[in-house]
């Protein structure tokens, strides 16, 4: 079992990283469920500075949104996050981020193919969630579980994206990878035609199956950049 401590200190690790590569600011919020206490740990909401955040300021609550700790309440959209912890088993880290690339994805009709090695973790589609509102009630959020089914991400038209994963390191290094593809497609609409890979591709790289290790090595990278750099605003870290 994972220990409170530790899942505090890794979701605001995971929040500095994030605002130190320009995915989180005023907006956004990431959460880890602990399934054996039902409890959810949130980063601090709308208007609090993410590259300061520490263990102290991360939020703990029930999955119905009432708050255990923390002393402040939830951020408003908590309801994307209870109802994917609660609906999911795998779900037990999830980041809703208004990712300046990939939330481009959610004002487009073409559909999200990946073009990179590592974005093939995405290869079986990225659902659109047509709704442009925010997520205030249960019943948004529950929509939006159905809609994601058992894949990994999922945008927001007009507003942002939702990222799911088995732990906050592969809850960050699949961010990254979702907004690194988003970027060098938006780059690639500028030459034409490009090249998606296909799923005969994806299913050979095997980047399911090696997620786990390639997210623990990311992490590592990415804390040890962010004790280095984010404070200092040094940020962000080239995903290459
Ligand atoms: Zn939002």
């Amino acid at each position: 079992m994972v220990s409170e401590t530790s899942l505090r200190e890794k979701l605001a690790a995971c929040t500095r990283i994030l605002a130190m590569q320009g995915l989180i600011g005023l907006f956004g919020h990431v959460s880890v469920f602990d399934p054996q206490r039902r409890r959810v740990f949130m980063s601090p909401s709308q208007g609090f500075d993410k590259t300061g955040v520490t263990e102290k300021d991360i939020l703990v609550s029930r999955l119905d949104g009432s708050i255990e700790d923390g002393g402040a309440r939830l951020p408003l959209e908590w309801p994307i996050h209870m109802a994917l912890h609660e609906r999911r088993a795998d779900a037990l880290a999830v980041a809703h981020l208004h990712a300046p690339y990939a939330t481009l994805f959610s004002m487009t009709e073409r559909a999200f193919r990946p073009v990179t090695l590592q974005g093939s973790i995405f290869c079986g589609g990225i659902p659109t969630y047509t709704q442009p509102h925010l997520v205030r009630s249960m019943e948004q959020g529950i929509q939006i579980a159905d809609l994601i089914c058992d894949r990994p991400a999922a945008f927001m038209r007009g507003h942002g994206i939702i990222v799911v994963a088995r732990d906050i390191e592969q809850m960050l290094f699949s961010t990254l990878i979702l907004e690194d593809e988003a970027q060098k497609q938006i780059m690639l609409s500028s030459m034409g035609d490009f090249r998606c890979i296909s799923d005969e591709d994806c299913a050979a790289f095997g980047a399911a199956a090696e997620l786990p290790g390639r997210a623990q090595r990311a992490w590592s990278y990415y804390c040890g950049c962010e004790k280095r750099l984010g404070h200092a605003g040094g940020g962000p870290v080239p995903f290459v």
